[in-house]
C-alpha cells in the first residue's frame, strides 16, 4: 500500500503523541484521545505564511466557517510541513487554547485603528474613515512640501526625500506592485518591506 507524506505524517502524528503519553506511565484520557480528533469534518484550505520571503505552505483546517488549526503543509515543495516558530504561531493570530484545549479568540489581537498623536504617550480609538483621511492629507502635505523636482546641477529628479514606506509581508505580489506604483508616483525613494519584495 503506497502512503503519501502528508497520510504519513497525519498518521504519524497521532501514533507519537499517544505512544509518548504511554511511554511515561501517562494513559491519555477520552477526553484527550478525543480532542486527537479535533481536525475531523474539518476542510483543508493551503495558503502561503505571511510573515516573510520564504514563502512556506500551510493547510489551514476550517470547519462551519471558522479556522480551527493550521500547520505546515507536507506537500508544499518549499518547506514539506515544516514551520519555524514565527509560521508555527500563525494560528495564534486569531485563536489561542484555552486550559480544555479550545479554541477561542485571542484576546490580544487588536481589532480597531489605533492612533498615536505626535508627543502624545497613550494610543486612541478612532474610525477607519478619520484614519484614511488623515493618512492621505498628511502624505500629500508632506509630499507638496518637500518634493524635489530638479538636484543642484538641474538634472530632473522628481523626489521625495521626506516619506518612507514600509511594506507588509501580508501583501500579495499584486498589491506590493500597487504598492510600488503609488510610491513611486509619490517620489518615494525610502522604499522597504520585511520580506524584501
Ligand atoms: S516566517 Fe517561517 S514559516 Fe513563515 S515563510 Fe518565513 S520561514 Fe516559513
Amino acid at each position: 500500500m503506497s502512503i503519501t507524506r502528508r497520510q504519513f505524517l497525519k498518521v504519524g502524528g497521532s501514533a507519537a503523541a499517544v505512544t509518548t503519553l504511554y511511554s511515561v506511565g501517562i494513559k491519555p484520557s477520552a477526553e484527550a484521545s478525543t480532542r486527537s480528533f479535533r481536525l475531523h469534518y474539518s476542510r483543508e484550505i493551503t495558503t502561503i505564511c505571511p510573515f516573510c520571503g520564504v514563502g512556506c505552505g500551510i493547510i489551514c483546517h476550517v470547519r462551519d466557517g471558522q479556522l480551527i488549526n493550521t500547520e505546515g503543509d507536507p506537500d508544499h515543495p518549499v518547506n514539506e510541513g515544516t514551520l519555524c516558530s514565527k509560521g508555527s504561531s500563525l494560528f495564534n493570530m486569531a485563536s489561542v487554547y484555552d486550559e480544555q484545549g479550545n479554541a477561542v479568540p485571542n484576546p490580544h489581537r487588536v481589532t480597531q485603528v489605533l492612533y498615536r498623536a505626535p508627543k502624545a504617550k497613550d494610543w486612541e480609538v478612532v474610525d477607519w474613515d478619520w484614519a484614511l483621511e488623515t493618512i492621505a492629507s498628511r502624505v500629500r502635505q508632506t509630499r507638496d512640501e518637500h518634493f524635489v523636482q530638479t538636484n543642484a546641477d538641474g538634472v530632473t529628479v522628481n523626489r521625495n526625500p521626506a516619506i518612507s514606506w514600509l511594506g507588509s509581508a501580508m501583501v500579495n505580489n499584486e498589491e506590493n506592485y500597487l504598492f510600488h506604483k503609488i510610491t513611486r508616483s509619490l517620489g518615494i525613494l525610502n522604499i522597504d518591506h520585511c520580506a524584501r519584495l
